[in-house]
């Protein structure tokens, strides 16, 4: 009897593991295989971690790439209207800028569809953040985006079994398996759900710092000009900014708690580093779709947030997914609570220096924020916030912040682990800058 040679995902683990580069329909193969259930999740993972060891070339990046957007539908809109923005950041702490900005460029008249992620590593993701809103649901089908995006002008949603299935289950994967910090991995899951989404625009927040995957600019600039290569692969405009993420970048590190925080901004109660980024990014959207100059751009992004125009759409958005839309009006009444809120006191003086904003946000995944394996259930309630930026001055047995927890130990710990995160010093030192660089792309 004649035998049929059969395919074997071990060859491609072993040709990477060996240090290979792979043809793109090896990786096109493996990648649609997991997602189809006919790879398991012990071999995915064998390939992970061979191709964060061993990299993947531009080639195969962009079929690793291309894979994952053929796992599912595309997205597309036809006449909307209006112009079409997408942005995405390559994860942070308290990085809540998709929730502001958002609603934002969707007041400012642009229409904005975004697939966000879950939490990743010691970063927290926008869809668990979003999901703390009771009723929220982020499982939207191509045709319910597109519908939501024509009737309010935004819509944030998750991959699904039809959207970018393949990067859902490799991102959760990757969580599971300290597969995360490789510049091909994270460029093509980042690129996978920008393009199975037909915008005009894609913004891109490539964050560099200790709280960041990229602990360097140099890094994250390289990560930058990887997503932009994607981006220009496939003929779609993109622009990149290199942020600071050498600390957190607003004060709320949780779920529930960052929806809070997201709230202040968008009712212009809080300046700062977050509502700073946030309007660079709809003044960078609208420049580009608009023609409209920067200074005037920023100045009608500033307007959005303080006119209450951002929140009406955050709030329109909120109500069209299920979630309770007073959240806009009562954040504590409506959002999760954690039992207990212990204050987190300074246990030194001096001005802040340095924060491993990356162990904050560990910390707060340990009380719960995050996930130890893929699938794990999260808790919205709790979290850690933290009030001081670098530069500024703390007194010794000042109140900088707040543990939401559930045990008194678990708010001992998280209160331990983040004061120790915290790096104070005898002399003044100047803010990071915020944004590093603009790289544009096609
Ligand atoms: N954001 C993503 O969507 N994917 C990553 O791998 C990292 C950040």
């Amino acid at each position: 009897m004649r035998r049929v040679s059969r395919w074997d995902p071990r060859d491609v683990i072993a040709a990477k593991r060996d240090g290979a580069a792979l043809d793109p329909e090896a990786i096109e193969r493996f990648v649609l295989a997991y997602a189809h259930g006919d790879v398991g999740d012990g071999p995915a993972a064998a390939f992970l971690m061979a191709a964060v060891v061993r990299g993947l070339d531009a080639r195969e990046t962009l079929a690793m790439t291309r894979a994952m957007i053929a796992s599912g539908d595309l997205v597309t809109f036809g006449d909307l209207g209006r112009h079409s923005v997408d942005k995405h950041s390559t994860g942070g702490v308290a990085d809540g800028v998709t929730l502001v900005f958002t609603p934002l460029a969707a007041a400012l008249g642009l229409a904005v569809a975004k697939l966000s992620g879950r939490g990743l590593g010691h970063t927290g993701g926008t869809l668990d953040k979003l999901e703390a809103i009771p009723g929220l649901h982020t499982d939207l089908e191509p045709a319910a985006i597109a519908d939501q995006v024509r009737s309010v002008g935004c819509a944030v949603a998750a991959q699904s079994p039809n959207l970018v299935p393949a990067d859902g289950a490799l991102y959760a994967l990757r969580d599971a398996t300290a597969t995360v910090p490789s510049i091909p991995l994270i460029a093509a899951s980042v690129m996978a759900k920008k393009l199975a989404v037909s915008t005009e625009l894609i913004l891109l927040d490539v964050k560099a710092g200790s709280g960041a995957f990229m602990r360097t600019p140099e890094d994250a600039r390289a990560l930058a000009e990887a997503c932009l290569e994607l981006a220009r692969g496939d003929g779609r405009p993109a622009s990149a900014a290199v942020t600071d993420m050498s600390q957190p970048l607003g004060d709320a590190v949780g779920n529930a708690l960052d929806i809070a925080e997201t709230v202040e901004v968008l009712r212009g109660e809080v300046r700062g580093r977050l509502r700073e980024l946030s309007v660079a990014f709809a003044a960078r959207a609208l420049g580009h779709l608009h023609g409209v100059a920067i200074d005037d751009a920023t100045a009608r992004a500033e307007a959005a947030l303080d006119d209450g125009s951002a929140l009406d759409r955050f709030r329109a958005m909120i109500q069209a997914q299920g979630g309770d839309p007073r959240v806009v009006e009562d954040p504590s009444g409506v959002l999760p609570r954690a039992p207990l809120r212990i204050p987190l006191i300074a246990d030194r003086g001096g001005v802040l220096t340095a924060v491993a904003a990356d162990r904050i946000g560990s910390a707060s995944g340990a009380l719960g924020a995050g996930r130890l394996r893929k699938g794990d259930p999260i808790d919205p309630a709790v979290g850690i916030v933290v009030h001081p930026k670098i530069g500024d001055r703390v007194e010794e047995g000042e109140t900088i912040g707040e543990i939401h927890a559930r045990t008194e130990e678990d708010a001992d710990e998280a209160a331990g682990r983040t004061l120790a995160a915290l790096t104070l010093g005898p002399d003044p030192v100047p803010p990071p800058p915020l944004i590093l660089d603009w790289l544009d792309g096609a």
